[in-house]
């Protein structure tokens, strides 16, 4: 005899990788499903150091503070816990070995009961973001199709609305506050400000300000505009890297070598700041590949590494060396570069095709 599981009604997501980019999906798809989202909390340096014992240390820190958020979740009492492994975005775009064996990983680090929901997307194998959202669906014990369909709807709905406010030049936290409260907002007015910089970094990295060290509001506090992956559309992050003779190989790869080789391009910007993980290889190799363009082109680099030891005093003296470089070249070329107009939100169905890519 056939026995009908319950369905489960709640579900524990941490902060950290997928979630930078894909929550305003995440939450919109669990919200229509019925299922309450519990979050780990924001990542903080007990959240860190507990991910850190858990795994060897030679692990980047990105993978350390995924470890300290399902433990954070653990310790909340949730026993239900998202953790997808998103192998490959597209054809042959793959994300790197610790991204695909994620639910390998907290498996085999974690000794403790808790069920994992775990769905795959693998475009290279044609297991598309469809299969990931009833594969997510069939773990919670929900089997209702057009359910599904709906909550895949909605996702998208929450997700288009994030992607448009930020664009517009919204911070990251203020487009996902509005877009999971139902409310939108576009920003009107661009001050234009002495130095921009563009920053190339993976979401998890930039958008944790823990991790980041909070690197946007300090560039900010000393009057630099900043530009992210958020300000780039998809299909310019892409035509920028074959602009620049490379070929799109890794996931995160418009996040960083797209939106560097954007600002780049079109020399919107007085300087790039790359900051990645240390020990983390695609990384070093798309900042490489931009440290030899931006050298052609004269445009000056910075490439800040960060692990769990990353001190704020040093972070900060090298920030500050390099926009007071930045502010004398400027003046030397008599202020010219950097007049960059807002980034147009393009077409829904680019950046559609695009989730899950960054
Ligand atoms: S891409 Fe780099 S930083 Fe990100 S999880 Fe993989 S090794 Fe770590």
């Amino acid at each position: 005899m056939n026995m009908i599981k319950d369905r489960i009604n709640k579900i524990g997501i941490p902060r950290a990788i997928s979630y930078y980019n894909n929550y305003p999906f995440y939450f919109g798809f669990f919200k229509k499903l019925g299922v309450d989202i519990v979050l780990s909390d924001k990542t903080t340096s007990d959240i860190i150091n507990k991910g850190s014992h858990y795994v060897v240390s030679d692990t980047c820190l990105p993978v350390k503070v995924f470890v300290g958020h399902v433990i954070n979740l653990l310790e909340k009492g949730c026993d239900t816990i998202f953790v997808p492994s998103i192998q490959s975005t597209g054809y042959k775009i793959n994300n790197c070995s610790k991204v695909r064996g994620l639910p390998e990983i907290i498996r085999n680090v974690i000794d403790k009961p808790f069920k994992m929901i775990e769905p795959t997307l693998d475009k290279t194998e044609n297991i598309g973001l469809r299969d990931f959202c009833f594969d997510t669906a069939s773990q919670l014990n929900i089997n209702d199709i057009s359910l599904v369909e709906d909550a895949m709807k909605e996702g998208w709905r929450v997700y288009d609305n994030f992607i448009m406010m930020a664009k517009s030049g919204l911070s990251y936290e203020k487009a996902l506050h509005n877009a999971i409260n139902d409310k939108f907002e576009i920003k009107q007015i661009e001050l234009v400000k002495p130095l921009s910089v563009v920053i190339m970094a993976h979401g998890y990295n930039l958008f944790d300000e823990r991790i980041s060290l909070y690197l946007i509001k300090k560039l900010e506090k000393m009057n630099v505009k900043v530009y992210t992956s958020l300000n780039v559309s998809v299909e310019d992050a892409r035509n920028s890297i074959n602009a620049l003779g490379e070929v799109q190989y890794w996931a995160n790869e418009l996040d960083l070598t797209g939106t560097a080789a954007y600002y780049l391009l079109n020399k919107k910007v007085d300087g790039i700041i790359a900051m990645s993980a240390f020990g983390c290889g695609p990384d070093s190799l798309m900042a490489e590949e931009i440290a030899f363009h931006a050298k052609k082109d004269g445009m000056p680099m910075l490439h800040l590494n960060i692990d769990e030891h990353t001190g704020e005093a040093g972070f900060v003296t090298r920030l500050e060396a390099f926009i007071d470089m930045l502010s004398r070249k400027k003046r030397k070329l008599g202020g010219k570069r950097n007049i960059v107009k807002p980034v147009e939100y393009k077409s829904k169905e680019t950046e559609k095709e695009a989730i899950f890519t960054k």
